[in-house]
């Protein structure tokens, strides 16, 4: 009998990780049968909600990904932790879980062994360190620092765009490898879960810290940033755990051991996953100790082992069950916006009013959102706004004396007037036909529609203005298609295109609502003329230099007619910029075709190493934090030598 629960198996706990892992196989699976399917695998992560929240709190605005969800989900395991123990590490979290079973493997073959020690307590120090840097640059850049090497985030998002390779590879190379030869080489010390988690067992000091700094900032008044009062927090955890290594009377519930049933046959100390010396202690108050019940489960003497002296082996996995389902039911009825910005002043919110629009797909980052309140800013009678990026929604506070909601609508909206493709030579006249839609909110519409229309070959351009329905002029050749091809088009439930070199699946459900029975005609040269969107921008000190030091290298741009291609304007620039002797970029209609005007210092730089820069196969995209990254050049531009025949660039300026 005493064997036989010798090898009983966990499976409380076996079940809740085999329920992840499954989630996340269902993930991975529908991520390559589904092109629609967007997967977040960070959905509920209790980690990225404090980050989310400590960014909320320091600049009003929540990370990209981030939402009600998973901050509800770092407050409920912050609460898991006081009154139970560090739940998520032990039933829910996948990388512990795959650690530990990779651990499991190497014990088979006796690779693993246990740092103890000094080693032991040096190593413990990585983790505080890495939570105060994810969490720093993640507060402050408001976007989750840590999925640059997250080997979880990578491994599942297939290196995702905020994936940096080098730092993920590193991490999960590290990871596996001292997993695999090193007893929770991850939880005890890479973890910065695990350092936050390990802090609030420390609740008395956290609490102690954190009103020392509320004190001293918001009542004494002293400029204190608050990265010191996480730095505190840190060092304090690293400290009490290196010292310690037990929490501060959390978490309540601890393994108990009974001296009078036990025959101290150690089983339990193979059975614990840390390695704790169970066997030796009455109360498991030991730091590491996450309530997984390995312990109590492989103990061949009932009622040896217990939690707080009951035989409440379930407990644990019902907690992990119970806060679970308390987070979901909270964050379903309460959300944070992802900014709140708000520029009326108090006397004009009293008598303000509140518009609410979903469906924005174009709000869907803390910048795109940023975008919106400028935007909207310039909107007489918008006090402000608020976004809610996981559900394209917006909330819009208003004064009703100055504005309606029809003009909110209409503030919202931004038209456009694109070149879709290029009409072949000899096409001398296009049709124009205006049709109605419904469902169409924003630029994101826009772009859809586009994609949507230019499946037929013969759809040239697009021009939306606001109306209810929408009014968009479609420019086509009436040879290819006509009114009712285009109501086919738009009204399709999905669309596949490619977006750089991926190929992106949107459903869509736009409703045609009428269809102007005038067609109008245009001259194909005229309407590219009228519908080209010029461009123009000076940077590395363009004002510095007179007319006689710059020279302006001309190239034929047809490309730059489509609008697909004008949405690479701002890369191709910030490539160029690299080349701090090229100070302008414009893109300008000359006579009958668009030509890429690059001004550039004649006396450093060549028209030939500029072309060089413009067929590579990559553009260096630079951006404003600092951060760069190599996007495909999505431009084809011929050879040097062939531009070069047609004499195509201008000496100076005054030529
Ligand atoms: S508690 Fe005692 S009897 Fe139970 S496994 Fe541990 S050492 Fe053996
Ligand atoms: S002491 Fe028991 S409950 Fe705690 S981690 Fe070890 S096996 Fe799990």
């Amino acid at each position: 009998m005493k064997k036989k629960r010798n090898k009983r198996r966990n499976y409380y706990r076996l079940t809740l990780q085999w329920i992840i892992v499954a989630l996340l196989g269902y993930m991975v699976v529908r991520l390559f049968v589904d092109a629609t399917y967007k997967p977040d695998f960070e959905a509920y992560c209790p980690f990225g909600g404090m980050q989310a929240l400590g960014s909320y709190l320091n600049a009003n605005s929540l990370a990209c990904t981030m939402s009600t969800t998973q901050i509800i989900m770092g407050i409920l395991l912050a609460v898991g932790v006081l009154l139970v123990s560090k739940l998520f590490c032990s039933y829910i979290c996948p990388i512990g879980t795959f650690t530990e079973w990779l651990g499991r493997i190497a014990d088979k073959f006796k690779l693993r062994f246990t740092i103890t020690g000094i080693a032991d307590k040096l190593l413990r120090v990585l983790k505080y360190g890495l939570l105060f840097i994810t969490f720093y640059f993640s507060v402050t850049s408001s976007e989750l620092f840590c999925k640059q090497f997250d080997p979880y985030y990578a491994a599942f998002s297939g290196f995702g765009d905020d994936v940096t390779v080098l730092y993920a590879v590193i991490a999960i190379g590290v990871t596996v490898l001292g997993s695999f030869f090193i007893r929770q080489f991850w939880c005890k010390y890479l973890c910065p879960l695990g350092a936050a988690t390990n802090i609030f067992a420390f609740a008395p000091v956290f609490v102690a810290i954190t009103l020392i700094y509320w004190i001293a900032v918001s009542l004494i008044g002293w400029q204190i940033h608050w990265a010191w009062y996480l730095g505190a927090v840190c060092l304090a955890g690293l400290l009490i755990e290196v010292s310690r290594r037990q929490g501060l009377y959390f978490p309540f519930m601890k393994i108990t051991r009974n001296s009078d049933i036990c025959t101290n046959c150690k089983i339990c100390d193979k059975a614990c996953p840390h390695g704790i010396k169970i066997s030796t202690e009455d109360t498991v108050k030991h730091i590491d100790c996450h309530l997984c019940v390995d312990c109590i489960v492989k103990c061949p003497e009932e009622g040896a082992l217990t939690i707080n002296r009951k035989p409440w082996r379930w407990l644990p996995a019902a907690s992990v069950i119970a806060l679970v389902a308390v987070g979901l039911l909270i964050s379903a009825y309460w959300e944070l916006p992802t900014i709140d910005i708000r520029w009326g002043s108090e006397e004009q919110y009293e008598n303000a009013k509140e518009y609410q629009q979903a469906g924005l797909k174009n709000v869907k980052c803390f910048g795109s959102s940023k975008a919106f309140a400028t935007q909207m800013q310039k909107v007489e009678g918008v006090l402000g706004v608020q976004t809610f990026v996981k559900e394209h929604r917006v909330k819009v506070f208003y004064n009703p004396e100055i504005i309606d909601e029809a003009g909110i609508r209409e503030g919202i909206f931004n038209p456009v007037n694109w070149i879709l493709s290029e009409p072949p030579d000899g096409l001398e006249e296009l049709s124009i036909v205006e049709i109605g839609i419904d469902r169409f909110f924003d630029t994101k519409d826009a772009f859809l529609l586009s994609e949507l229309l230019t499946q037929n070959p013969g759809v040239f351009g697009m021009e939306t203005s606001f109306g209810e329905p929408v009014e968009a002029k479609i420019i086509y050749d009436p040879e290819l298609a006509d009114p009712d091809k285009l109501k086919t088009l738009i009204e399709q439930k999905s669309i596949t295109y490619t977006s750089g070199d991926q190929t992106v699946k949107e459903k869509t459900s736009y409703q045609v609502a009428y269809i102007n029975p005038e067609i109008d005609k245009i001259a194909t040269h005229e309407y590219l003329q009228k519908a080209f969107n010029p461009y123009n921008r000076a940077f590395n000190d363009y004002d510095s230099y007179n007319e006689e030091q710059l020279r302006i290298y001309t190239l034929p741009f047809a490309e730059a007619m489509r609008q697909d291609k004008q949405r690479w304007f701002a890369f191709l620039m910030s490539h160029l910029s690299d080349n701090k002797n090229i100070v302008r970029m414009t893109v300008q209609w000359q006579d009958t075709a668009p030509v890429l005007q690059i001004y550039y210092v004649s006396e450093m730089v060549s028209p030939e190493e500029i072309h060089s820069m413009l067929v590579k196969p990559n553009l260096t995209v630079h951006y404003a934090d600092g951060s760069s990254r190599d996007i495909a050049n999505p431009y084809s531009f011929k050879a040097f030598d062939e531009y070069q025949e047609d004499k195509f660039w201008q000496e100076s300026l005054n030529n």
